[in-house]
């Protein structure tokens, strides 16, 4: 530590990296909060205290083919309390493992503005998809026509 940075950490009581770090949270926390933007993205409850507060990446990042890109992607960021993002981790929610960063292979990513049918295994427009917010991807696994299919089916047996 040089001597600047320690009459600095001196006068903090903590590193000036820290210090920033937190100052940083801070703001964003105001301007969440000036926003309306100060909701957990997993519970949908208000964050009402910045101790709460957990910024994560809902995109797994460091197994990525371009981890600094999705690093970096704002688009793949929200917010949440923090017991939310740590007990949602337990249950890999996402299909996506805590451990490992890995995608489970069950599933199934399709082409931007498509989702996978599990029954007639094709992508197909998400327009033809219900929702299902259990899932990760928020969107029922089997699309509208295999659904309504399997309904016609059940009622003739
Ligand atoms: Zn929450
Ligand atoms: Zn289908």
């Amino acid at each position: 530590m040089n001597k600047m940075n320690k009459q600095r950490a001196d006068a903090l009581g903590e590193p000036i990296s820290t210090a920033n770090s937190k100052l940083k949270k801070i703001l964003l926390y105001e301007a969440l909060q000036r926003l309306g933007e100060d909701f957990c993205y997993r519970c949908d409850r208000q964050i009402d205290n910045i101790e709460d507060l957990s910024i994560e990446h809902t995109k797994s990042w460091l197994y990525a083919e371009n981890p600094k890109e999705v690093f970096f992607d704002t688009s793949g960021i929200a917010f949440s309390h923090r017991v939310c993002n740590s007990s949602a981790k337990k249950i890999f929610k996402g299909g996506i493992s805590p451990l490992t960063g890995r995608i489970s292979p069950r599933r199934k990513e399709g082409p931007e503005g498509t989702a996978w049918c599990h029954r007639c295994k094709t992508n197909r427009p998400i327009q033809e998809f219900t929702v299902d917010n259990s899932r990760w991807n928020n969107l029922r696994a089997d699309c509208s026509s295999c659904r309504s299919e399997y309904r016609k089916n059940k009622e003739v047996s």
